[in-house]
């Protein structure tokens, strides 16, 4: 076995693989930019190499650089982690000319698979299902047009170096066709520097579930299961689960054995996963094989019991697999939720700044993989993935019933977050009852994620949660006042809980542990342990246990919950009737102004002043993540005042240009 390994990655991914080395009892190298020398992975490693600034492309990315940074301290393998040079056959091969060993698979495999024309080409040959289509780049749009027209709409139109949901169009005519075919085809050029472009079938409200396969040195090749990560934001996973509620027996099986034959075709050799999207009668049909560990991993883990980088490493020096595939058994539920720093309020951009609040949930049946810490900082140019939030039960019910709570304890202040979004999702409907598909999101959020798609906060728990609260505060007061003893201070029983226009009067009593609340339409039962100035507060209503999460905020607690956020008030019912008579203060009026809705570098500002623009029409560009964020004006207006140029960095919220 190794004694020492270097971890090619950042983020969660490193920890992951560090925490799996070190019960191995391997020494582990961390590489790090320097916007990482504070990392997690880093302070976790037994020894950390810099290996550049901090853009990707001058540290992560450089393969020379760490294949001097394994000579530097010794590191006889190298675990990619996934993204960066994971599936680099390029970066394989150096390797393996220093005489390092990748952890991952064989250079042949990577190079083979590393191309959808050529994946699907292989995978016809090895008896795989495919999606119909037409294997050849397509030589322009009347060419796509007329081949899309031969395989018949809808069809999608694909880059063959594609990745990450990007160079892909969907089209549903021959206007389509021709337009998809440009688009994918620019985009690719851009992103993968690789023009080709061919067109499938388009598969309508697919599924997308994928095997994991694990193969050895020794020709052994077994399958572990399916993830189904059918949701998807913009054809990019956001939560997975495994198993798939969808499949039968007779499907997993047959899907089980096409990817072994898929990865025994070309020798494969560590961890693979084989994609497939299956339609509503659940034919299945081969769409890639990443050739890596997944981000989603976990859930197989966990209904496995087996750690796959433990595997991976094993694999990679040569150890033949431990078991075979009719000792997989497969026991339980898992689900993964991607926690991302992103404003899911403002179409999802991305939020970074610090930490300032990380606080994890933590029990049984919970799992959280996450590379930062509190007083971290989300930086500007990675991949802003917070938190892996991974629970588990015997059932899928009691996954999601963990899923749920793990949310509302998870305490994060500082950046946006997508919480609330997971959390919605979670109580969907159609979300409970397994009926998937990829276009889930689109459908469920259509005009996309507002807080109006949260359900309703049940305002009779809401206002029992603020009175008790009310109460916890007002007894800690009595406590710590210094009172005669025989003249205890009294605690008032009669309040009024104020929730944006409403009153509700309540009688808050205490009897031994429990809180009787009751008010004119309700009545509960609430325990609790809570004590003022702690983030999380775990409550008993009437029996069931849930967790809130609470801060202090003006004269008021905002209270957090299921994804929605509440401010409760609770005064004296004296407080209350003169409430009515305050001054109600207006919100400013921003809508005269544009607004930076995040951290970023202006690219451009598109208009001039005095000019009129129509609602829709671009206004300016700002780059944040590596991603370019067009704004557009929301109605039809004249420019005013142009108040920053190209070039500027912008803070969140800070004024763009006025309109007039
Ligand atoms: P990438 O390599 O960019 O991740 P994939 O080929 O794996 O691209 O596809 C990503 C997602 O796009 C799939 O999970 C699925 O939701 C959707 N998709 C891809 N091909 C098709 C198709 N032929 N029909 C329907 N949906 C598809």
């Amino acid at each position: 076995m190794f004694k020492k390994i270097l971890i090619a990655n950042r983020g969660e991914i490193a920890c992951r693989v560090i925490r799996t080395a070190r019960r191995m009892g391997i020494q582990t190298v961390a590489v790090y930019s320097d916007a990482d020398a504070d990392a997690l992975h880093v302070r976790e490693a037994d020894e950390a190499v810099r290996i550049g600034p901090p853009p990707s492309s001058e540290s992560y990315l450089r393969g020379e650089r760490i294949i001097e940074a394994c000579k530097e301290t010794g590191a006889e393998a190298v675990h990619p982690g996934y993204g960066f040079l994971s599936e680099n056959a390029e970066f394989a091969r150096a390797l393996a000319a220093a005489g390092i060993v990748f952890i991952g698979p064989n250079v042949e495999a990577i190079a083979a698979m590393g191309d959808k024309i050529e994946s699907k080409k292989l995978a016809a040959k090895a008896d795989v299902s495919s999606v119909p289509g037409h294997l050849e780049p397509l030589r322009d749009s009347d060419e796509a047009a007329r081949i899309a027209r031969g395989i018949g709409y809808p069809v999608m139109l694909k880059a063959s170096a594609g990745g990450g949901g990007k160079g892909m169009r969907i089209a549903r005519n021959d206007q389509e066709a021709r337009e998809g075919f440009r688009s994918a085809q620019n985009e690719a050029r851009s992103s993968f520097a690789d023009d080709r472009v061919f067109v499938e079938k388009y598969i309508e409200e697919p599924r997308h579930i994928e095997i994991q396969v694990l193969g050895d040195a020794h020709g052994n090749v077994i399958y572990l299961g399916e993830r189904e990560c059918s949701i998807q934001r913009r054809h990019q996973k956001v939560i997975e689960e495994a198993p798939s509620p969808f499949l039968d027996e007779r499907t997993r099986q047959a899907m089980g054995e096409q990817a072994v034959r898929l990865a025994k075709a070309v020798g494969y050799r560590s961890a693979g996963t084989v994609e497939f999207i299956v339609d509503r009668d659940r034919n299945f049909y081969f769409l890639e094989m990443n050739t890596r560990l997944q981000v989603e991993h976990p859930v197989t883990e966990i209904v496995t019991g087996l750690d796959l980088v433990e595997l991976m490493i094993r694999i990679a020096a040569g150890e033949k697999l431990p078991l075979r595939q009719e000792d997989v058994q497969l026991s339980g539920w898992a689900i993964e939720a991607r926690i991302y720093a992103e404003d899911p309020f403002r179409n999802f951009l991305p939020s970074i700044g610090r930490l300032v609040r990380y606080f994890p949930p933590e029990g049984a049946g919970i799992r959280v993989d996450t590379g930062v810490y509190e007083g971290a900082e989300i930086s500007m140019f990675y991949d802003p993935m917070i938190a892996k939030l991974v629970t588990s039960g015997p059932t899928r019910e009691a996954a999601i019933r963990r899923m749920r709570d793990a949310l509302d304890a998870f305490h994060i202040r500082g950046v946006s977050h997508n919480i609330p979004f997971l959390a919605a999702v979670m109580t969907k409907p159609r979300f409970v009852e397994g009926r998937l598909s990829t276009n889930f999101i689109a459908e469920e959020f259509a005009g996309g994620f507002t807080g109006a798609d949260l359900p309703a906060a049940d305002v009779s728990q809401l206002v029992a949660v603020g009175a008790v609260v009310q109460r916890r505060v007002a007894e800690r007061e009595a406590s710590i006042s210094g009172q005669l003893p025989g003249r205890g201070a009294k605690i008032d029983e009669s309040w009024v809980v104020v929730l944006g226009e409403e009153q509700h009067e309540v009688r808050v009593t205490r009897e031994g542990g429990l809180y009787l609340v009751a008010s004119d339409v309700s009545r509960h039962e609430v325990a609790t342990e809570w004590q003022p100035g702690n983030p999380l507060l775990h409550v008993t209503i009437d029996g069931n246990p849930s967790v809130w999460q609470i801060e202090r905020e003006g004269t008021g607690f905002r209270l957090f919950h299921a994804g929605v956020s509440s401010l409760v008030r609770v005064l004296r019912p004296q407080a209350a009737r003169l409430l009515a008579l305050m001054p109600v203060k207006q919100p400013p009026d921003l809508s005269r102004f544009l607004l930076s809705p995040m951290p970023g570098l202006l690219v451009r500002v598109s208009v001039s002043e005095g000019q009129e623009v129509k609602a829709g029409e671009e206004l300016a560009v700002i780059e944040a993540m590596k991603m370019e964020n067009v704004l557009r004006a929301e109605r039809d207006a004249t420019i005013g005042a142009i108040k920053a140029k190209a070039g500027d960095s912008l803070a969140v919220d800070q004024v763009i240009l006025e309109f007039q």
